[in-house]
């Protein structure tokens, strides 16, 4: 699948939600014009039909939180490709409260297929604590309309955001389960510097968990979701959202392959159902694809494997 992405900054966007900067998060805080959507678009056309998918994908704050009249200029410069049979459909990201019948059928016209709503967490406390400005039924009554009109729902949710402890954050993976999203992405919460939750940090007003929790916690999240037939397309922010350990975040728990170690740590206890023992040697075979993940990084699980069964050998193997 082929996702073109462009991102349109919220600019002027209402909300203090506390973890948010931008112009941070973007490293680009220029609102494209329609021949920017054009430019980026035709520069990937020479490679859309070696693609079984292609989508433009319209991220960032809330595309449907900017003036209607600009949501349709950029789903009519998109449209034409949908047309010509290049591009598949269009994906948007949004918040709850930025959905209604209106923009559903702006939307549905122009070819969008997936909407994503950020709705970070299903605990009003911690989304009032967090300056998200919306709330949980907001969340419901947006995804029932997004999924009744027809279109592919995705959630997008944070762990370890101000107020919320891990058995919260397993509770909104729960609620989220409920509301049968197409998709899912996780990120837990990092203090990127001079955002509100940054001050909140340096004033020891909040703790961020450390990385080691937060991939126990969202080992559990992933687990759970996979369970429910849920698609986890994303977990912690990486570096295509222009985030660096040495740069932007001040604290919390980022890494740049996190998705891998929550694989990995998801990996580990498969390992111990597929594994057998013989003369102290531990012997697993894995599909060739995922070795490295049960590996682990820097030999995690074959180390932790040692370490908590006293194992002469660990030997983690293609099947
Ligand atoms: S995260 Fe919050 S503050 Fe930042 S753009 Fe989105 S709605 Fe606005």
């Amino acid at each position: 699948m082929l996702v073109i992405p462009i991102f349109v900054p919220h600019v002027g966007c209402p909300h203090d939600c506390c973890f948010c900067d931008q112009k941070i998060i973007s490293g680009n805080a220029v609102v494209p014009s329609c021949d920017d959507v054009r430019r980026t678009v035709e520069s990937y056309v020479d490679i859309m039909p070696y693609y079984d998918v292609v989508q433009i994908a319209f991220f960032g704050g809330s595309f449907t939180g900017i003036p209607m009249s600009e949501q349709r200029s950029y789903l009519e410069t998109a449209y034409p490709y949908i047309e010509r049979g290049l591009v598949d459909s269009v994906r948007i990201s949004t918040r709850p409260d930025c959905i209604n019948d209106e923009i559903l059928g702006l939307l549905g016209r122009y070819g969008v297929r997936t909407i994503e709503l950020g709705a970070q967490s299903m605990n009003d406390d911690v989304l009032r604590r967090s300056g998200r400005g919306h709330t949980f039924s907001d969340t419901v009554r947006a995804s029932e309309l997004i999924k009744n009109a027809g279109f592919e729902l995705g959630l997008q949710t944070m762990t370890g955001l101000p107020g919320a402890s891990s058995e919260d954050d397993i509770r909104t993976a729960e609620k989220i389960i409920e509301l049968s999203p197409k998709i899912v992405r996780i990120y837990p919460t990092v203090v990127i510097k001079n955002t509100y939750l940054h001050k909140m940090y340096e004033r020891g007003e909040y703790v961020p968990p450390s990385l080691d929790e937060t991939v126990e916690l969202c080992a559990k999240l992933s687990v759970k979701y996979s369970s429910a037939g849920i698609k986890v397309i994303r977990m912690g922010l990486q570096s295509s959202d222009n985030i660096s350990d040495s740069g932007e975040i001040a604290a919390g728990p980022y890494h740049p392959a996190f998705g891998q170690l929550v694989r990995s740590r998801i990996d580990y206890d498969r390992l111990l159902s597929i594994g057998h023992v013989e003369n102290g040697v531990f012997t697993a075979y894995v599909p060739a694809a995922e070795l490295s993940d049960y590996i682990g990084q820097k030999k995690s699980n074959i180390n932790k494997l040692k370490e908590n069964f006293g194992y002469k050998k660990v030997m983690i193997r293609k099947a």
